[in-house]
């Protein structure tokens, strides 16, 4: 069965993994206070989430970055996915299909889904920034070289470039 589904929810997928952002030296958890983690729901998904289970959302992103630092099986996903399926939508150029989920892990359903989607239409260009003494954000490499090595150019890629940069200076002058 040849099921097209687009990616729609690699934003989510993204958003979920970066909710542990390095803030002034310390990694934070946007879902860790529960009032915290529902703003956070209504901001990145609606207000029709707000029965999403948080110890789920948050362990399924855990395991989610665990996969991206290659420190986890797939299978500690199975817990999102419990009665999740692919139900038909017929509409005027034929049948569509939509994620149906249970309430409570919509979320986390649809962030395992995408990232699954990800593994083969882009495979390995879900990456950790390799600034990872300041940072903990995730990102997707869609440049055409494949090369991209930070979360950000301007932020990661600057701070970086600044430090080798420093270091080799450092290091000439040692040398001198
Ligand atoms: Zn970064």
């Amino acid at each position: 069965m040849a099921m097209k589904i687009a990616n729609v929810d690699e934003g989510l997928l993204l958003a979920l993994l970066n909710t542990t952002p390095t803030v002034a030296g310390q990694v934070t958890d946007r879902l860790a206070d529960p009032e915290e983690a529902y703003a956070w729901i209504a901001e990145h998904a609606g207000d029709e989430h707000l029965a999403e289970d948080l110890e789920l959302l948050r362990s399924t992103r855990d395991t989610l970055q665990a996969l991206v630092h290659a420190q986890a099986a797939p299978a500690a996903l199975a817990p999102a996915l419990r009665g999740v399926s692919y139900q038909p939508v017929i509409g005027d150029t034929g049948i569509g299909w939509r994620l149906a989920a249970p309430r409570a892990h919509t979320l986390a359903a649809r962030a395992v889904v995408a990232w699954d989607a990800l593994q083969h239409t882009a495979p390995g260009r879900l990456r950790a920034c390799e600034n990872t003494d300041e940072c903990t954000l995730f990102y997707v490499d869609h440049s055409k070289s494949n090369s991209a090595r930070w979360c950000s150019m301007s932020g990661c890629g600057n701070r970086m470039k600044a430090r080798r940069h420093y270091e080799r200076r450092k290091n000439t002058q040692i040398t001198d």
